[in-house]
């Protein structure tokens, strides 16, 4: 079997320091033997490049369903018109729906994108999914409006969509609540009774103040929304406390991960709230997506504070330019600068693989696992910057 021995400037394993000059031995399969230095290499067999190798990436958080709304919700609306706005645009053609599905797939392979977490409301992206070599964690997503007597048919037609997304071999698959805001305590019963020990569940979380407002004391623009869509504000709230806290009271007894998405108003108390709580808990970021929405970014500080996992996610091409974390990485690394790349790596693959239960094969250039081989080039200090790309070598 001939092995490729590969190395560039810099090599991010993901599971120690950045190696200056590292090497990573992988079989024909891109199996990984071995990880070392150059000095241990003969030199006539190294393959070398400029720029920094690491493993593929982790999209911990997708909507490739939404893929054919690309650019047709404006920026910068903030999330509730944001989510009326998608809301509003039906009745695309099925042909176009699908063509969009797949261009998704292939657009995230060609980013180094190895694993996606995605949400899934519909069984559009089964078919592609099955065929892709990406690895998927379909969370089949469900929301009634917390209008607990329409739950048990929420469930019902969830379920339809649950038969048909793949979860076996590569791919995985668990039903997950929407948002706190849009899911009853019924609802949230019946995501708990279905989740898979060791699985993971995924939920939006506080990525906007209004969210908050409203299980605190019934303020903000969130009674109104409901009005809007027909339904009523449950006689649970206000709840007088945030979000997070009625996901945690609802999702007892937590033995599966749990994905919390965006994040973008969570404080570092509820962080260690959530954390004492489960902590399996990954707080997936869309950086790219916050922008495109709510023009705002998390505190990445209270995250390094707290201790939590961060992994990241592009959310959909309804609410991002593209579907690429390493596009991700860099605007984290152009608004917080402080945050090393080596702490990026770590949340762009380890992270996303072990908050989807990919780590075994995924994650970090360790011998014996297969988690794909990206080369990132980097400016002259050795950081991302505005020009970085990814060449996919495995
Ligand atoms: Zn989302």
């Amino acid at each position: 079997m001939s092995f490729r021995k590969i190395t560039a400037d810099w090599l991010f394993t993901a599971a120690g320091a950045p190696l200056r000059e590292g090497v990573v031995v992988l079989d024909e399969e891109g199996r990984v033997q071995q990880v070392g230095r150059r000095e241990d290499f003969d030199a006539s067999e190294l393959e070398v490049h400029r720029g920094a190798l690491m493993p593929g990436f982790v999209n911990a958080h997708c909507h490739l369903e939404l893929s054919h709304m690309k650019g047709l919700v404006g920026t910068g609306s903030t999330l509730l018109p944001f989510l009326k706005g998608v809301v509003s645009l039906r009745d695309f053609p099925q042909e176009q729906i699908e063509e969009a599905i797949q261009r998704g797939d292939e657009e995230m392979r060609k980013a180094g994108i190895v694993a996606v977490g995605d949400i899934s409301n519909k069984a559009d992206t089964a078919d592609v999914k099955r065929r892709s070599p990406i690895r998927y964690y379909t969370f089949v997503e469900l929301f009634d409006f917390m209008q607990g007597s329409g739950a048990d048919a929420v469930f019902a037609a969830g379920r339809e969509v649950y038969e048909v997304q793949p979860g076996e071999g590569k791919d995985r698959k668990s039903f997950v609540p929407h948002a706190p805001y849009t899911v009853s305590p019924r609802l949230f019963e019946l995501i708990r009774k279905e989740a898979p020990a060791g699985g993971t569940l995924s939920i939006h979380n506080q990525e906007t103040p209004h969210e908050d407002a409203l299980f605190k004391d019934l303020s903000g623009d969130f009674p109104a929304f409901f009005k809007d869509f027909g339904a009523a504000v449950p006689d649970f709230l206000p709840f007088g406390k945030s979000s997070p806290h009625y996901t945690m009271r609802h999702l007892p007894e937590p033995d599966f991960r749990l994905l919390l998405v965006h994040n973008t108003c969570s404080t570092e108390e509820d962080i260690r709230a959530v954390q004492a709580w489960n902590p399996e808990s990954y707080w997936v970021s869309c950086p790219n997506a916050n922008l495109y929405i709510e023009n705002r970014l998390p505190r990445y500080q209270h995250f390094l504070d707290a201790g939590a996992k961060v992994a990241l996610g592009t959310d959909s091409l309804t609410s991002n330019w593209q579907l690429s974390i390493l596009e991700e990485m860099k605007t984290i690394a152009r608004y917080q600068s402080f945050i090393s790349l080596e702490t990026l790596v770590e949340w762009a693959c380890l992270n996303g693989a072990k908050a989807l239960g990919f780590e075994q094969e995924l994650g970090s250039l360790e011998a014996g696992k297969k988690p794909g081989l990206n080369l990132v080039s980097l400016d002259e200090q050795g950081q991302l910057w505005e020009g970085s790309e990814v060449e996919v070598l495995f």
